[in-house]
């Protein structure tokens, strides 16, 4: 059986020769090898240029947004994670499901970029899981219109261990005392550049004009303060409220390194003891407990 990524040249090839994509996005190599970043190829001549490898790191769904009013079709390869961020973006009427074409892979997890820098590439399989998959539930997409095969290549996640553990550092934060939380978050937050990395990566944070983009809004400024940077914070983990997908790559970009994660699967525990279990970006008819309200509702509205 042909290797993950000589199945996805051969394809995106022939859907680019054969006209039933515009452009197929997937993943290159860049100038360090510890990066993967995103390729987005239109030439049937530049399918080699794709890659599969353990730095295939980059959530892809989210760059469909940059082609929402392109006419032709496009085509997409989907780890679970990148498939749960097009569900994501199919819930929130953002693209057409009829203009992409989703090639499934399923993901044995990658390796964390900033590590493996760190390490250097003699130590290559060294390098640990990526953290955002050490609490995986979907390596395998939950949507997708083919499913490359596997190549039989080492499931990373599975040689790191156990998958516990995933609301760990939430429930340390929980049992500390306020001030202490105080002193974590105001810790953290304090170092926050404003920079929106975090945002700009995020399939859930797809508001065609955001807040923080409209500075005479009255609501927040661009002052890197503590107040001005923990509003921030705050907003921007309310506005996925329910709808992150956990795909990590807000605290992956994060320049600062700030737990994001945290507050991220605060929001979501807490959505799953007060509404029940759920898992955005999983079922694209399930709605988010964010996303609806009844007129009958017990609780007051205000
Ligand atoms: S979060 Fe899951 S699907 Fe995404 S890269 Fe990690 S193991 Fe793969
Ligand atoms: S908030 Fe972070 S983990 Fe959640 S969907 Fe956005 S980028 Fe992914
Ligand atoms: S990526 Fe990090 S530093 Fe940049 S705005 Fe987000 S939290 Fe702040």
């Amino acid at each position: 059986m042909s290797s993950i990524q000589e199945q996805m040249r051969a394809r995106a090839r022939e859907l680019l020769t054969r006209g039933e994509v515009k452009m197929v996005i997937g993943w290159e190599k860049g100038t360090f090898w510890y990066l993967s970043p995103p390729a987005f190829i239109t030439e049937p001549q530049d399918c080699d240029r794709l890659v599969w490898d353990e730095f295939c790191t980059n959530n892809l769904a989210k760059y469909l947004l940059d082609y929402k009013l392109a006419e032709e079709k496009i085509a997409l390869f989907v780890k679970g994670c990148d498939a749960r961020g097009i569900v994501r973006l199919l819930q929130d009427n953002q693209i057409d499901r009829e203009k992409v074409y989703l090639i499934g892979i399923k993901c044995p997890g990658v390796r964390d970029g900033r590590q493996a820098a760190a390490l250097g590439e003699e130590r290559r399989s060294e390098v640990p899981l990526a953290e955002k998959c050490r609490y995986c539930t979907h390596p395998e997409p939950v949507i997708y219109d083919e499913l490359l095969q596997e190549d039989g290549g080492a499931a990373i996640r599975e040689a790191a261990g156990a998958q516990e553990g995933r609301f760990a550092e939430v429930a340390r934060v929980e049992a500390m005392s306020p001030d202490e939380r105080y002193a974590f978050w105001t810790g953290a937050y304090d170092r926050c550049l404003r920079c929106y990395a975090c945002r700009n990566i995020c399939p859930a944070c797809n508001c065609r004009e955001c807040i923080f983009d409209r500075s005479q809004s009255g609501w927040c400024g661009k002052q890197m303060s503590r107040s001005e940077n923990m509003f921030f914070a705050i907003t921007r983990a309310m506005h996925v409220a329910g709808r992150c997908i956990e795909c990590g790559e807000c605290e992956r970009v994060c320049p600062e390194g700030l737990p994001i994660m945290a507050l991220n699967k605060k929001i979501i525990k807490d959505l799953n003891e007060l509404f029940g279990e759920y898992e955005a970006g999983v079922d694209l008819e399930a709605r988010p407990p964010l996303g609806q309200y009844k007129l009958d509702d017990p609780e007051e509205f205000h």
